[in-house]
């Protein structure tokens, strides 16, 4: 049954484990849940899964942004839920109804991706690679790294996964870490973590390879501003999500902190957190935030907020030292 593949436009989703799990057991409701920009797939994979299985198919319209907001009282009534394009969350826990199921997008040009990328390494002198990427260019990730070793550099660690607020460790012992992903995203969520040395984004869909030194510490600089205004904050928002996003010991430690300084705070909960939600429960008392739900929501969306807006490690040095020491190298300090 295995390598039977569903083409979802340039992407390729392996069917094996789904006609594993609907083959071995009773299945009649299925909730599907694709990443956002794919959901235009839905019909398609809707009507392989009725078609061959006779089940009755529900599709999830709702932001499925990454599997830590996959909410298990959501996905209750369903018999088995497909959860495709992301890998699990890797501080949550799921019912055992949730198949997680990897989608690789197949249209790289991988000659012209390993040209630019030998091109841009050897121009910086960069020989010990690591090389990281996210659920739907593992198998391209792979060969860039074969491909890499074939040109005589030597990948020391990876391909591993890579999340926006989890970055694996061990990539600040090499000379380069590649981030094989389309866009910025992952790849500054990695420069921000590593801190020193050299992230280079290699993007499977344009075929960009490039240093972002220069983009991190343009990042850099915001984040620091930000933290050394939200010092002399008296009055700050906290808040809290929802599902994988719901992180009660992180609140926990940050409730203390604001209590040892003295300091006044009102928790919001929010599903959902962007610049209208934030301007709709402003008030004018409040100096600073710290979003405890998605990290990366602080630096990559409400960075243009009046206000600061911090990730939780950003507030926790403000609030232990009182002062701007260092940046901290995680998003999340509760995943040490
Ligand atoms: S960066 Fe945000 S959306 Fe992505 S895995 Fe982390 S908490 Fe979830």
């Amino acid at each position: 049954m295995t390598g039977e593949v569903l083409l979802l436009g340039d992407y390729e989703l392996d069917l094996g484990s789904i006609q594993r799990e609907l083959s071995s057991r009773k299945v009649r409701k299925v909730l599907i849940q694709l990443p956002e920009g794919l959901k235009r797939y839905y019909p398609k994979l809707a009507e392989y899964l009725r078609e061959r299985f006779q089940v009755e198919v529900y599709l999830d319209a709702g932001p499925t942004y990454g599997s830590c907001l996959l909410d298990s009282g959501r996905v209750g009534e369903y018999d088995l839920v497909l959860h495709v394009g992301h890998d699990p969350y890797p501080l949550a826990t799921y019912p055992t109804k949730i198949l997680f199921l990897d989608l690789e997008y197949t249209s790289t040009n991988l000659g012209k991706l390993l040209e630019n990328a030998e091109k841009a390494l050897r121009g910086v002198g960069v020989g010990r690679l690591a090389i990281v990427t996210t659920n739907q260019h593992k198998k391209l990730s792979k060969l860039i790294k074969e491909g890499l070793e074939e040109r005589g550099f030597t990948v020391e660690v990876g391909p591993l996964l890579v999340l926006g607020c989890y970055i694996p460790g061990g990539l600040g012992e090499v000379d380069a870490v590649l981030v094989v992903s389309g866009g910025r995203f992952h790849s500054l969520g990695v420069g921000l973590a590593v801190g020193r040395g050299r992230v280079f984004r290699v993007d499977p869909y344009t075929g960009v390879v490039e240093d972002v030194a220069g983009e991190v510490y343009k990042l850099l600089k915001v984040r620091l501003e930000k933290m050394r205004r939200a010092v002399d904050a008296r009055s700050w928002g906290l808040v809290v999500g929802v599902a994988g996003q719901y992180r009660p010991a992180l609140i926990a430690a940050l409730k203390e902190l604001l209590e040892r300084r003295g300091l006044s705070y009102y928790i919001y909960v929010a599903p959902v957190l962007n610049i209208e939600v934030l301007r709709n429960i402003d008030s004018p008392g409040i100096e600073a935030y710290v979003v405890t739900s998605c990290p990366r929501i602080a630096i990559d969306d409400l960075h243009y907020f009046e206000k600061p807006v911090l990730t939780p490690s950003e507030a926790m040095v403000v609030l232990r030292e009182g002062a701007l020491t260092s940046y901290p190298r995680d998003f999340l300090p509760s995943m040490r």
